[in-house]
C-alpha cells in the first residue's frame, strides 16, 4: 500500500495537521522554561516598587508562570530594579553566579541600564551589564508594570526564537 502524502486524501492531510506537529527536544525545553521563569527578588531603588505592583494582584505576573523567589539557587532570571551602587556590585555579581545555568538577566528602568538619573555619582554603576550580562533592557524612571511584563515577555520570545534557530538573540 503506498502511503506517500500525495495518495493521502485532502481530509486525511487536514486531519494529520491538525493534530501532528513535530518539533525538538530543545525547542520543548524552551517552551516550558520561557513559561515558568523565576525571578530573583532583587529591588535596589523605587523601580523595585513597580516590580512588587507587577507581582500582585491587578497586574497577576503569576499567569506568565513567573513566581518570584528569594534564593538565587530557586531562580533562572535576575530583574534588577533600582540603582546599582558600587558598594553592592560585587554583592549582585556573586548572587548571579550563585543561580543555575540557564540564566538571564532583565535591566529595568534607566538606573539598571545606565545610570539613570545618578549618571555623574562617583557610587553609582552605569549600568548593570557592567557586571552581569544583560538580555532585555526596559528604560524609563520607573518603567510601570506593563512594562516589566512586555520585558518578560521579549525574554520568552529571545528563549523560544534562541531555541528554534540554534543563534544568541543579542
Ligand atoms: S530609574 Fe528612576 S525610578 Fe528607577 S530606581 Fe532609578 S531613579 Fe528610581
Amino acid at each position: 500500500m503506498d502511503l506517500t502524502l500525495q495518495n493521502i486524501s485532502p481530509d486525511v492531510k487536514a486531519e494529520l495537521d491538525r493534530n501532528i506537529f513535530m518539533t525538538t527536544l530543545e525547542q520543548i525545553k524552551a517552551w516550558a522554561r520561557s513559561n515558568s521563569l523565576w525571578p530573583m527578588t532583587f529591588g535596589l531603588a523605587c523601580c523595585a516598587i513597580e516590580m512588587m505592583g507587577t507581582g500582585s494582584s491587578h497586574y497577576d505576573l503569576d499567569r506568565f508562570g513567573s513566581i518570584f523567589r528569594t534564593s538565587p539557587r530557586q531562580s533562572d532570571v535576575m530583574i534588577v530594579s533600582g540603582t546599582v551602587t558600587k558598594k553592592m556590585a560585587p554583592v549582585l555579581k556573586r548572587l548571579y553566579e550563585q543561580m543555575p545555568e540557564p540564566k538571564w538577566v532583565i535591566a529595568m528602568g534607566s538606573c539598571a541600564t545606565a545610570g539613570g538619573p545618578y549618571i555623574k555619582s562617583y557610587a553609582v554603576v552605569k549600568g548593570v551589564d557592567q557586571i552581569v550580562p544583560v538580555d532585555v533592557y526596559i528604560p524609563g524612571c520607573p518603567p510601570n508594570p506593563a512594562a516589566l511584563i512586555y520585558g518578560i515577555n521579549k525574554l520568552q520570545g529571545k528563549i523560544r526564537s534562541e531555541a528554534k534557530t540554534g543563534k544568541k538573540v543579542m
